[in-house]
C-alpha cells in the first residue's frame, strides 16, 4: 500500500474551502498518493464506514466555485473525548490513512494536533484489544499532520488572510453598498452588522470598502463617551454633505469596561443623540455563503497543493500552511494557535493595544487611515502644514477602483489644508488646462464606482509636449502631482525626472500609486484593479463552463494583461483551467502538440471539460482563434472547442473589497508622504510601495521597459500549483 493522505473540513465552512480541497486531492494524486476524503469533519472520522473514501481527479472536478464544502463540515462532540479520537484513530488505521490535511479553524486545528500527540498511546491501546494488527500499528506509527486555516474572519494570528475573509468581505460590501443607495435615496441611516466575536477585521475592512462613517471592532473597544464622538462625526459628515450615516458593528464590540456594545445600542444614539430613527440590518449567515471569490480560490489552490508538501516530507513539527505576502508561510500549529487563543485573552483583559498588535502592522495602519478618512473634513488651512495645490490625475488603462483611491486621497488632502486639484483626462487634460478644484463634497459615492470619473488616458507628452505641460503647471501653481495609473504613468515619471533641470516647474513633488488590471507595475504584488479584473474573469469563465454543461467541450479563453501573465495564471489556478499560455512562457508548436495529445487523452478517458487560458498577448502568431481551430481539428469530432475573447468587461466591474482598501492604504501613504514633501520644502519623484515610496531612480533596476512588467514576478508561485493541478495523470 503506498502513501495515503486523508483530508477534511471542520468547525465553521468558508468559502474556498473546496479549492483547498480539490488542491489536496489532485496534488497528492500528483505526487503518487492516494487521497481519501472524511466526510463531515471530526464525525466522519469517529463514524467510520462510507465516511472515509477515496476521492478520485474527477471527484474535485468542477468545485472550486461552489461555497461551503462539499465534503461536509461539522462540528464533533465525540471527538472532543479521548474515546472518541480513540475510535478515530481505528478508522484512520484501517484505512491505511496517517497524513492529514485539516482544513478548518483553530478549534479543528487543535483537536488535530490532540490526536497526533496521543496516536501513539491509541494504536498500543487498539493492538491490544485487538481492533489493529501489530503490522497496522508499526506501519502507521506516526501520524503526521498540516493545518490550513479556513475562516471568515481571519483571526489567525501570524497568517495574513484565512481562507474565506475576502469571500465574506465580498458578500458584506455587497450588502453595504445596496444598503448605500437606498439609504442615500432616503437620507436615512443603517447600523450593519457583521461577524466577528474576537476579531474586528470584517468590520473595519468592510467599513472602509464600503465607505461607512463609523466602526466599532472589539479589539480597539472606543473610548469613554464615544456616543458623543461617534454623533459628532456623524452629524460633521452630514454638515459636509453626506446625505445618510452607515455604521459598521462588529459582533463581538464591547465597550472599555467589556460591556457588549450591540446594533441595538448604536441604533438608540442616532435616536437620543440625533433624533434620527436609524435602521438595524444583522447579515448573518449570508457572510458565510456564496460563491467563493477568486482570492479564496488561488490561495486555497496555493495552501492545499502546499500543505500536500508538507505532509509529505514530515519530518517536522506539525505545521500550519498560511499566507505572507501571497506566499505559503509555515509556521508550528500550536504556536499558531496559542497566539490566536492570546487574542481573545487579552481583549478581556483589556489589553486593546496588546489585541491590536498581535492583529499585524497592516491591521492597525487600516485602522488609522479609516479613522482619518472617516474623520476627514474640509478644513481651515494650517500655515504651519504647508497647505498647498495638489493635482491627481489617472494616466493608463482604466483600473476598477481609480475612483476609491481618488476619492480617499482628494478627501485626506483637504482634511490636511490642501487645495486638491482633478485633473480631468490625464496628461492632454493637464496640458489643456482642464483642472478643477475638487471638495469634499464632490467625490462622495465615489468608494463603491467603477471607472475613473477624473477620466483616464494612456496618452503621455512626449519631447514637444514638455512646454506646455511645463507651463500648465506653473498657469495652475500645482505644487505637487499625484498620478493614479498603470504602467504609463512609471514611463512618464521617469521622463518628467530627467527634464526637470531644463524645465524647472518639474521640479515639483510628483509620485504614482498604482493602477492597474494588468497587475504589471513595480514594487507592488497587487495594483489597484488587478483583483476586480480577476473576479470579473473568474466569474465569467464559470458561467462558460457552466454553457457547456453536457457536452464534452474544450475551451480557449483570452484575457487581458498586456504582456503580464498575471490575470491568466490567476484565472485559471482559480477557474480550475488545465492549461495557461503566458507571453513569459512563449509558445511553441512542441508545446502545442503535448497540450492536445493530453486533451485527446482527458476527453477519451471520461473529462467533459478543457480550459486553457491564453493570455491576449501569449503569441502573435498562435491566436486564440488559432488555438481554438487547432483544437477542434485534433479532436475529430469527439469533443468541440469554443474560443472566447473576455475582452473590455475585465476593466468594467465594480471594484473589489480589496481593491478598494488596497486603495485607500496606497493613498494614505501617498498623502503623508506628499504632505511631508512640501512641509519639507523637497520634490522627489516616486511611486508607491506598500512599504513606502521609492525613488524614480530605482525604476531601472526593477522594471523591463522593452516588454512593459518588473523583472521579477511574484505569482511566478502559481505555476507549479496549476500544473499539478491541470495535469490529470493518464492511465
Ligand atoms: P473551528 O475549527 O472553526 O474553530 P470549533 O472550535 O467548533 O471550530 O472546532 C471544530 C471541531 O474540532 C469541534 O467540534 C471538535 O470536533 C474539534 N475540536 C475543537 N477543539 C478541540 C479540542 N480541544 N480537542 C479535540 N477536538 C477539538
Amino acid at each position: 500500500m503506498g502513501v495515503r493522505i486523508g483530508v477534511l473540513t471542520s468547525g465553521g465552512d468558508a468559502p474556498g474551502m473546496n479549492a483547498a480541497v480539490r488542491a489536496v486531492v489532485r496534488s497528492g494524486i500528483v505526487a503518487g498518493a492516494e487521497v481519501f476524503g472524511i466526510f463531515e469533519g471530526w464525525q466522519g472520522a469517529v463514524d467510520g464506514g462510507d465516511f472515509i473514501r477515496p476521492l478520485s481527479w474527477d471527484d474535485v472536478s468542477g468545485i472550486n466555485s461552489q461555497g461551503g464544502t462539499v465534503i461536509g463540515t461539522a462540528r464533533c462532540a465525540a471527538f472532543r473525548t479521548v474515546e472518541g479520537r480513540r475510535t478515530a484513530v481505528a478508522h484512520l488505521v484501517r484505512h491505511g490513512i496517517d497524513r492529514l490535511v485539516v482544513i478548518g479553524g483553530d478549534g479543528s486545528l487543535t483537536g488535530t494536533d490532540a490526536l497526533r500527540a496521543e496516536w501513539p498511546e491509541h494504536l498500543s491501546a487498539l493492538r491490544e484489544v485487538g481492533t489493529i494488527t501489530g503490522a497496522q500499528a508499526e506501519q502507521h506509527a506516526r501520524l503526521v499532520i498540516a493545518g490550513v486555516v479556513g475562516s471568515i474572519d481571519n483571526d489567525m494570528v501570524g497568517t495574513d488572510m484565512t481562507i474565506g475573509t475576502d469571500s465574506a468581505l465580498h458578500r458584506i460590501t455587497e450588502a453595504i453598498d445596496a444598503i448605500a443607495s437606498t439609504a442615500a435615496s432616503h437620507q436615512r441611516s443603517f447600523i450593519v452588522e457583521v461577524m466577528g466575536r474576537h476579531c474586528g477585521y470584517l468590520a473595519l475592512m468592510s467599513a472602509i470598502a464600503g465607505g461607512a462613517d463609523y466602526v466599532l471592532i472589539p479589539e480597539n473597544p472606543p473610548e469613554e463617551r464615544w456616543h458623543e464622538h461617534m454623533a459628532g462625526v456623524l452629524r460633521a459628515s452630514r454638515e459636509a454633505g453626506r446625505r445618510s450615516s452607515i455604521v459598521v458593528v462588529a459582533e463581538g464590540a464591547a465597550d472599555r469596561d467589556g460591556n457588549p456594545i450591540t446594533a441595538e445600542d448604536v441604533r438608540r444614539i442616532f435616536a437620543d443623540e440625533m433624533g434620527e430613527d436609524a435602521r438595524v440590518t444583522i447579515l448573518g449567515h449570508v457572510q458565510r455563503g456564496g460563491t467563493p471569490s477568486a482570492y479564496d480560490r488561488w490561495m486555497a489552490s496555493m495552501l492545499g497543493h502546499a500543505a500536500v508538501d508538507e505532509v509529505l516530507r514530515g519530518d517536522r513539527e506539525p505545521q500550519v500552511v498560511g499566507v505572507r505576502a501571497n506566499r505559503p508561510h509555515l509556521m508550528p500549529l500550536m504556536d499558531a494557535v496559542a497566539a490566536t487563543r492570546d487574542v481573545a485573552g487579552l481583549i478581556a483583559e483589556g489589553n486593546y493595544e496588546e489585541a491590536m498588535a498581535a492583529r499585524g502592522h497592516s491591521f492597525r495602519q487600516m485602522y488609522k487611515a479609516f479613522r482619518r478618512l472617516s474623520e476627514a473634513r474640509a478644513r481651515e488651512a494650517d500655515p504651519s502644514a504647508s497647505p498647498r495645490r495638489i493635482g491627481v490625475m489617472h494616466v493608463g488603462g482604466l483600473a476598477p477602483g481609480m475612483n476609491p483611491a481618488a476619492k480617499a486621497v482628494i478627501r485626506l488632502g483637504v482634511d490636511r489644508g490642501h487645495t486638491m486639484v482633478g485633473i480631468q483626462g490625464g496628461f492632454p487634460g493637464l496640458i489643456a488646462g482642464d483642472l478643477r478644484t475638487m471638495t469634499w463634497g464632490d467625490v462622495e459615492g465615489w468608494s463603491s464606482a467603477g471607472g475613473a470619473y477624473l477620466g483616464t488616458q494612456r496618452a503621455i507628452p512626449g519631447e514637444e509636449d514638455l512646454y506646455a505641460l511645463a507651463r500648465s503647471i506653473e498657469t495652475h501653481r500645482l505644487d505637487g502631482i499625484i498620478i493614479i495609473g498603470g504602467f504609463q504613468s512609471y514611463r512618464a515619471l521617469t521622463m518628467l525626472h530627467a527634464e526637470r533641470k531644463r524645465f524647472p516647474s518639474l521640479g515639483i513633488p510628483m509620485v504614482v500609486l498604482p493602477a492597474s488590471i494588468d497587475n504589471n507595475l513595480p514594487g507592488v504584488q497587487m495594483a489597484v484593479g488587478a483583483d476586480t479584473a480577476l473576479n470579473v474573469a473568474v466569474e465569467a469563465v464559470d458561467r462558460v463552463k457552466l454553457s457547456a454543461a453536457a457536452t464534452q467541450r474544450a475551451f480557449v479563453i483570452e484575457v487581458m494583461g498586456r504582456r503580464c501573465g498575471f490575470l491568466a495564471l490567476a484565472t485559471g489556478v482559480a477557474a480550475g483551467a488545465e492549461r495557461v499560455y503566458l507571453q513569459e512562457d512563449g509558445l511553441t508548436i512542441a508545446r502545442l502538440k503535448e497540450d492536445v495529445d493530453a486533451m485527446v487523452a482527458a476527453f477519451a478517458s471520461g473529462q467533459d471539460r478543457w480550459l486553457a487560458i491564453r493570455n491576449e498577448e501569449a503569441s502573435a502568431f498562435y491566436t486564440t482563434d488559432l488555438l481554438t481551430r487547432m483544437f477542434e481539428a485534433e479532436g475529430r469530432g469527439a469533443f468541440s472547442v469554443r474560443g472566447l475573447v473576455l475582452g473590455h468587461v475585465q476593466q468594467g466591474g465594480t471594484p473589489s473589497p480589496f481593491d478598494r482598501i488596497n486603495g485607500v492604504r496606497l493613498a494614505s501613504q501617498v498623502m503623508d508622504w506628499m504632505t511631508g514633501q512640501l512641509a519639507a520644502g523637497e520634490a522627489t519623484h516616486t511611486f508607491a510601495t506598500p512599504d513606502g515610496m521609492r525613488s524614480v531612480r530605482d525604476l531601472d533596476d526593477l522594471v523591463d521597459w522593452d516588454v512593459r512588467r518588473p523583472k521579477e514576478q511574484w505569482w511566478m508561485v502559481l505555476r507549479p500549483v496549476l500544473e499539478a493541478l491541470g495535469s490529470r495523470p493518464t492511465a
